[in-house]
């Protein structure tokens, strides 16, 4: 048997977004023959079907700092209906022939790259999401990537100035009252940490579950401000009703209204212009992502080297194009899944 089916045979991504590594996991969605369910991060697109892998697989694998970000998320007794083992960076678990160890990936809190060693020695990874710059890498024979920003025109050359960018809006819109800010879970206490790291010292409020997230957060080392405050709580409902400073931080799907005139922030990966950019009135978009565009994803790729590619077309449109540029700059075998 030739080489090719061989390897092509030890990775795949199935329709419902299972990256499949090895024999025997299966990360980010639940896939009934795999007895191990690694759940990369804590986003909602790579915990699917947790609840069954919870209930029929031998063991759910995940970071502490991603178990505990699920607990404060869904409550502390959603994971407790299966087996959760948590695994520290490069700490091993066998299993049969093969072993499995998580490693640092840059995205949100407790975000890890899966990577099983099978019994021929083939190293099998899957990146998950990650951000290029502060995410090392692993070497691997066959490489699972995330294709988010898989299109060569998805760049941000500006990328550097936006941090800076964000921390002046804020302190400008700081002088008129209250600011508001949108972002994910994980992008949200970044920005918080970029905020606190500026010297902002006025009150950070935010609703329950962004509390609780945060609050994870500050227990695994990130430095997130001095005065995090409840919304419902009295001191802020306070500072609200009076108009005074401080940064208010919803959920980018928070239905939550934005009082009078207050200066919003949107944060979001999906801009390629430029770092900021006006959408209404005293209402911007920042271009803030916690993914690598394109230049980053092939440069990985470059610097891994694998003998073959697979670009997860389940979570990324962009995988098929991701793929063939792959194979056309890097000369590296690369196809998207699922088909
Ligand atoms: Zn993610």
């Amino acid at each position: 048997m030739s080489e090719a089916p061989l390897i092509q045979s030890k990775a795949n991504v199935t329709k419902l977004g299972a990256v499949l590594l090895g024999k025997h996991v299966a990360c980010d969605a639940y896939e009934e023959s795999r007895p191990i369910r690694v759940v990369t991060h804590a986003h909602a697109d790579h915990m699917v079907g947790l609840g069954k892998s919870l209930k029929n697989c031998e063991v759910s694998v995940m970071t502490p700092a991603t178990r505990d970000l699920i607990d404060a998320l869904k409550g502390p007794r959603w994971l407790a209906r299966g087996t959760v083992k948590t695994l520290d960076y490069g700490e091993p678990l066998t299993y049969e022939d093969e072993t499995l160890t998580l490693h640092y990936a840059d995205h949100i809190l407790g975000t890890a790259q899966a990577l099983v060693e099978d019994k021929e020695q083939t190293r099998i990874l899957y990146t998950s999401d990650f951000r290029f710059s502060r995410t090392p890498f692993v070497e691997a024979d066959i490489l699972v990537m995330e294709a988010t920003y898989g299109d060569p025109v998805r760049v941000r050359p500006f990328s550097m100035m936006v941090e800076g960018m964000l921390v002046s809006m804020v302190e400008q819109g700081l002088k008129q009252g209250p600011v508001y800010v949108f972002g994910y879970h994980g992008k949200l206490q970044k920005m918080m940490r970029i905020l606190y790291e500026a010297k902002i010292k006025t009150p950070f409020i935010v609703p329950e579950q962004i509390f609780r997230v945060s609050k994870v957060c500050e227990r695994h080392g990130m430095k997130l401000g001095k005065q995090l405050l409840p919304f419902d709580g009295e001191e802020a409902q306070s500072m609200l009703t009076q108009n005074e400073p401080s940064v208010i931080f919803y959920h980018s799907y928070s239905r939550k209204k934005v009082e009078g005139e207050a200066l919003q922030i949107h944060a979001s990966g999906w801009e390629f212009r430029k770092p900021c950019r006006r959408v209404g009135t005293n209402k911007y978009v920042v271009a803030l992502s916690d993914h690598s565009d394109f230049n980053e994803l092939l440069e990985y790729v470059e610097r891994c080297n694998p003998r073959l590619v697979i670009t997860d077309k389940h979570r990324s449109e962009a995988a098929n194009i991701f793929a063939k540029e792959i194979e056309k700059r890097l000369k590296i075998p690369a196809k998207a899944a699922p088909i």
